[in-house]
């Protein structure tokens, strides 16, 4: 008969279990397709100085097509980073996002800022450093231009080594931004402790700073901290024209979200970068 040590060996063939499994197996099988057939685009969003309305950059979003649309990056991130597959994706990101930023810049006749998101998992080796340097060199953009995006994942986990990447990242004249802030627990001592130069307000106290004023409270707080660390502040979600206003005046440096430009492929990029938005 069966002793109760199985139990839990049985359940693990329940239903919803084998179609969680199936769904992240079938995730990895067309990520790696695609990886392999070039499948995979690099969206821009666009982001601007309230005040002047300038364009100054734009953030690089993956975007993976399929028959309805696009299959959500918070659906295959998390099967490309325990897979391995982020490795190739991330690079392949910061390639095109690079090569496309330098081309527009040209164009422009203006050196515009490009924002990498990087998974914690990608500080787990040094290949971060390889990747970040051949995008560098293949395009011939500043490193300056080049900003990466990391969640203070980055530092859970025991990610032994993450601190010693980041260092080498800034000596490249790379720049890092602490992206979602204010959604976990542990940012402000991380921002005590590595080399940050921007921080990036999470869109949920954007969102919720005009109806709420303890959002609203957060916000002016975290640019207030940010001008006293002589960090830069973007707030990411702006989905109205009063957070907006609102965040002009608190004087946040830049602004990006529904209510100013969509992500948008880099064709649409081009043709929208000449434009102001005030
Ligand atoms: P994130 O870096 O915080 O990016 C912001 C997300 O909010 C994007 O979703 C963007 O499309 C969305 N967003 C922008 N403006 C607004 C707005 O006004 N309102 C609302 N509701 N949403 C807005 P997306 O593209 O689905 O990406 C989700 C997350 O997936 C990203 O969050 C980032 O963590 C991750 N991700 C995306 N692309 C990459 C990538 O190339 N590499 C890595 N490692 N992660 C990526
Ligand atoms: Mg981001
Ligand atoms: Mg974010
Ligand atoms: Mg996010």
């Amino acid at each position: 008969h069966f002793s109760k040590k199985y139990k839990p060996a049985l359940r693990f063939y329940d239903e919803t279990m084998s179609a969680s499994f199936r769904y992240r197996f079938d995730l990895e099988q067309g990520l790696r397709k695609a990886l392999i057939d070039s499948e995979l685009q690099v969206y821009y969003q666009p982001f601007y100085a309230p005040g002047s309305g300038e364009l100054v950059g734009a953030e690089a979003l993956v975007r993976w097509p399929d028959k309805t649309g696009f299959v959500s990056p918070a659906d295959f991130i998390p099967v490309a980073e325990s897979t391995g597959q982020i490795r190739a994706l991330g690079a392949l990101v910061l390639k095109r996002a690079c090569c496309d930023t330098r081309l527009l810049s040209e164009q422009l006749g203006k050196k515009l800022v490009i924002a990498v998101n990087v998974s914690p998992v990608q500080f787990a080796s040094n290949d971060i450093i390889a990747d970040l340097q051949e995008a560098i060199n293949i395009s011939g953009i500043d490193a300056t231009q080049v900003v990466l995006e990391i969640t203070e994942g980055v530092f859970i986990g025991q990610i032994a080594g993450a601190a010693r990447l980041l260092e080498e990242v800034v000596a490249m004249g790379v720049r890092l931004s602490m992206d979602d802030f204010g959604q976990g627990y542990s940012s402000l001592s991380y921002l005590r402790m590595h080399p940050f130069s921007f921080l990036k307000i999470d869109k949920l106290f954007i969102q919720g700073m005009v109806q709420s004023p303890q959002d609203y409270a957060l916000v002016q707080a975290s640019v207030a901290m940010a001008q006293a660390l002589q960090l830069g502040i973007v707030a990411e979600g702006v989905e109205t024209r009063e957070q907006l206003e609102m965040l002009e005046s608190l004087s946040v440096d830049y602004a990006q979200g529904f209510y100013l430009a969509r992500p948008m492929a880099f064709d649409e990029y081009q043709k929208v970068a000449n434009i102001k938005h005030v």
